[in-house]
């Protein structure tokens, strides 16, 4: 049975690995915008990522679970893990709407994913569905969005909403390049993600 959810986060990434950055973001958004869940989305297949082999999502949704375990307001789901094809953000946020009829649903980005976000498909029916909430990072200054969103209708614009957060210069990228470099990833992600990247020898 359903929860009941009148205003649900949603933070979707590759994830791949799951690091404290995306953590920061979606606490960050949880509590300015009284969210009474966020969850997790690990992506099956990212459209936008086809250059490089991408981890078995069965490993990438077992470390989102490993890493938001330990905050009760968060939560993780495998509906687009599950879903064959290419995970397009407006398909889940459908799918997110049909569980949770009613809810108000805020979308959580970082920076540089939101300025690409004119080139997400549908994104003036996703914009009539949920809010974005683009936290900022490092290297993507968020003052490009305003000329960024130029071509699109002032009132979806509204719907995306910039959220100062602790500034992290942390990417998935940088992860797996230390791991295979041999550097440590120790303090950028929790320790149980961690534990598995090198138990299961990922990124080697
Ligand atoms: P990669 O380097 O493989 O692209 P990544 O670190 O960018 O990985 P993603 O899974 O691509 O992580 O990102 C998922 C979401 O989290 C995106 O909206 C991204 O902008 C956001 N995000 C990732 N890292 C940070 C960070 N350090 N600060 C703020 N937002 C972040
Ligand atoms: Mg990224």
């Amino acid at each position: 049975m359903a929860q009941t959810w009148k205003r649900l986060g949603i933070m979707g990434g590759t994830f791949d690995p799951i690091h404290y950055g995306h953590l920061v973001a979606a606490e960050g958004a949880r509590h300015a915008f009284q969210l009474e869940k966020v969850i997790f989305i690990p992506a099956g297949r990212p459209p936008h990522k086809t250059g490089r082999k991408i981890t078995d999502p069965h490993h990438r949704w077992i470390m989102t679970e490993l890493a938001v375990a330990s905050n009760p307001y968060f939560d993780t789901s495998s509906i687009e893990v599950e879903r064959p094809g290419y995970s397009y953000t407006i398909d889940t946020v459908r799918e997110v709407r049909n569980l949770y009829p009613g809810a108000e649903i805020f979308f959580i980005t970082g920076a540089d994913a939101v300025l690409e976000i004119l080139n997400w498909k549908n994104v003036n029916e996703l914009l009539e569905m949920c809010w974005f909430i683009a936290a900022t990072r490092p290297g993507y200054p968020l003052g490009n969005l305003k000329r960024r969103l130029a071509g699109i209708d002032p009132e979806h614009v509204k719907r995306i909403i910039p959220m100062e957060v602790p500034a992290l210069a942390i990417s998935s990228t940088e992860i797996r390049a230390r791991v295979r470099e041999g550097r440590p990833i120790k303090y950028l992600l929790p320790e149980p993600v961690e534990a598995y990247i090198l138990n299961r020898g990922l990124y080697k």
